[in-house]
C-alpha cells in the first residue's frame, strides 16, 4: 500500500477513496439559493423534518419574502415555532430579506452571486446576521459552483480523526484550512463530492461517540484508528467495505 503521510496526502486520499465508496454526486443544486439560505438559517441545532416544517409554514402564512418581510415579528416567530430559537431567527430572516431586497431593488434572489468573485459573495452573504461561513459556503457551492468548501461537524470530526486538520483548528477556522489543502487539486464538482462524502461519512460510519471503523475505509491511513487498533493489516485492509452498501446498510440521506 502506497504511504499517505502529509495532510495534503491525507486529504486527497480520502477524496479518492471516499468518491470510490460512496459513489460520486452529481452536482445539481438541491434547492433555490434563496431556499438553501433561509432553509440552512433555520436547521440550526433542528431536525431536517422541523426545519421543513417551520419553512413551509412561514411560507404559507405570509405568501412570499415581501409578506415574511412585513408580517408581525410576534407571528413570525410563531410560524417557524419548531425550529430552536425562533426568536432569534425570526428577526434574522426579516433582516436578511430586507438587505436582499435593497442588494437586487425590490426582487427576492440571489442570483446576481453568480456574477460576483467569490471573496466578494462570501463578505456579503457572512455579514448578515446568523449566516456563517458554512451556510454561506453551502449557497456558494451548492447553488453557484464557486470554490468554496462547506465545513460541518461531520467534515471536522472526520478530517481531525484521519489526522489532516491539526486537532484544535476550530470548525470555523477549518473553513480556509482544509480549502487550502484541496482546491489546488479539486474543481467546485470535487469540494461539493468531498463535502458530500465526509459528511456522508461522519454521519453514517466516523460517529461522534463509538466510530465504526471495521466498516471505513479510510482506516489504512487514519491517525485515530492507528492510535486505538494499531496498524491496519493487509488482513484488516482486504476485509473492509469497499462501497457503500444500500441494501444492507440504509440509503444515504440527502
Ligand atoms: S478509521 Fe475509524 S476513526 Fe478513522 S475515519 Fe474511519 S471510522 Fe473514523
Amino acid at each position: 500500500m502506497t504511504l499517505v503521510q502529509s495532510a495534503v496526502e491525507k486529504a486527497l486520499a480520502d477524496h479518492a477513496i471516499l468518491n470510490e465508496f460512496f459513489g460520486p454526486v452529481p452536482t445539481a443544486a438541491r434547492r433555490t439559493p434563496m431556499r438553501e439560505l433561509i432553509s440552512t438559517l433555520l436547521s440550526h441545532r433542528t431536525t431536517h423534518a422541523d426545519e421543513e416544517l417551520a419553512y413551509d409554514r412561514m411560507l404559507e402564512a405570509f405568501g412570499d419574502w415581501e409578506g415574511v418581510l412585513a408580517a408581525p415579528l410576534d407571528d413570525l416567530i410563531h410560524a417557524i415555532r419548531t425550529t430552536r430559537w425562533p426568536a432569534t431567527q425570526a428577526p434574522r430572516i426579516q433582516e436578511i430579506l430586507g438587505r436582499i431586497k435593497a442588494e437586487t431593488g425590490g426582487s427576492f434572489s440571489l442570483d446576481f452571486l453568480a456574477d460576483w468573485p467569490t471573496e466578494r459573495s462570501m463578505a456579503w452573504l457572512t455579514d448578515m446576521p446568523g449566516i456563517g461561513l458554512k451556510t454561506a459556503s453551502l449557497v456558494l457551492l451548492f447553488n453557484f459552483r464557486k470554490p468554496v468548501l462547506p465545513v460541518d461537524a461531520h467534515v471536522h470530526r472526520v478530517a481531525q480523526r484521519v489526522g489532516f486538520l491539526g486537532p484544535k483548528v476550530s470548525v470555523e477556522k477549518a473553513h480556509a484550512v482544509l480549502l487550502a489543502l484541496l482546491s489546488p487539486k479539486l474543481d467546485p464538482e470535487g469540494l461539493f463530492n468531498f463535502h458530500k462524502h465526509n459528511y456522508w461519512h461522519g454521519q453514517q460510519i466516523c460517529f461522534f461517540q463509538r466510530p465504526n471503523c471495521p466498516r471505513c475505509p479510510l482506516k489504512g491511513f487514519c491517525d485515530y484508528y492507528r492510535e486505538h487498533y494499531g496498524e491496519a493489516t493487509s488482513e484488516v485492509l482486504a476485509a473492509t467495505p469497499t462501497h457503500w452498501d444500500a441494501a444492507a446498510w440504509g440509503k444515504l440521506p440527502h
